[in-house]
């Protein structure tokens, strides 16, 4: 796991804290959880700017003003001296991004930061990560359970089943064309305007897989309605589009996978 040149997993953990917030910035889920309950904003913010910058406190002060300001919170000055329960749900959002990124971070990580939020809120939360993202010039990372969330923010996609990765490539390749069964499922599982024939959606039977050591087998086999006996056996090979970018592990080809993504509603789908 490399950063820019350096070996992440071989590093000591003293320096690693010491990437963790300046070289990496992270966004939870939750800010009502993440932010310290018990400080203001800007004390929180001046914390960080300290800690990792060691700058004077008058001169953190400025900068925290200016990062609320650049992540969209009005009145930063005051906004400073408030409270984390102060805020709505999308400006403690905003605030969290504004720690994250205070430290001009080489690579931002976003775990699900806009499943908390209702859905207008969470438009704006991905357009500003989209716009810092550009004029910071920093790597995102977004984690999420929501292709539509990836599809608004990533030019790559890693779809990962069981703790590995099952697919990868550009997000529109992988979004129109999945070669994965499991990829092909969540897409069946995205509503979408066009479906006018009020098509139900259907789940990815089964339940999510818990893993421990190493297996022998495809991940996905139990839930996976191409699986026949290989799959249960041996671990899937895989294979790529001709131009290497768009792969996923799974023995069957990619054709079997689209048939299942485009497969006509069965009539109990359908109500
Ligand atoms: S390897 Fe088999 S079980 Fe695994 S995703 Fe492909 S078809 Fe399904």
């Amino acid at each position: 796991m490399r950063l820019a040149g350096r070996d992440l997993l071989a590093m000591p953990e003293s320096r690693l804290r010491r990437v963790r917030g300046a070289d990496v910035g992270f966004v939870f889920q939750d800010p009502l959880t993440a932010l310290d309950p018990a400080m203001t904003v800007g004390e929180q913010l001046v914390e960080t700017l300290r800690c990792h910058r060691g700058i004077r406190r008058p001169a953190a002060r400025r900068r925290a003003a200016e990062l609320l300001e650049l992540v969209g919170i009005p009145e930063p000055g005051a906004a400073l001296d408030r409270f984390p329960r102060q805020f709505s749900g999308g400006m403690r959002q905003r605030v969290l991004i504004a720690l994250a990124i205070c430290c001009d971070p080489a690579l931002l990580i976003a775990d699900e930061a806009t499943t908390a939020l209702d859905p207008t809120v969470q438009i704006q939360i991905l357009s500003l990560l989209r716009r810092l993202r550009r004029e910071l010039g920093m790597a995102l990372i977004v984690i999420s359970h929501d292709l539509g969330v990836i599809a608004a923010v990533c030019d790559r996609v890693q779809v990962m089943y069981g703790g590995v990765v099952v697919e990868h490539g550009p997000v529109p390749q992988v979004l129109a064309a999945p070669r994965h069964p499991y990829t092909a499922g969540l897409l069946r599982l995205a509503p979408r305007f066009e479906h006018r024939t009020h098509r139900r959606l259907r789940p990815i039977p089964g339940m999510a897989l818990t893993v421990t050591g190493t297996r022998h087998d495809c991940r996905f086999a139990d839930r996976c309605e191409l699986a026949d006996d290989r799959c249960r056996t041996e671990v899937p090979p895989w294979s790529h589009t001709a131009d290497g970018r768009h792969g996923s592990a799974c023995w069957r080809p990619p054709t079997a996978v689209a048939a299942l993504a485009s497969a006509a509603p069965t009539p109990q789908e359908v109500r």
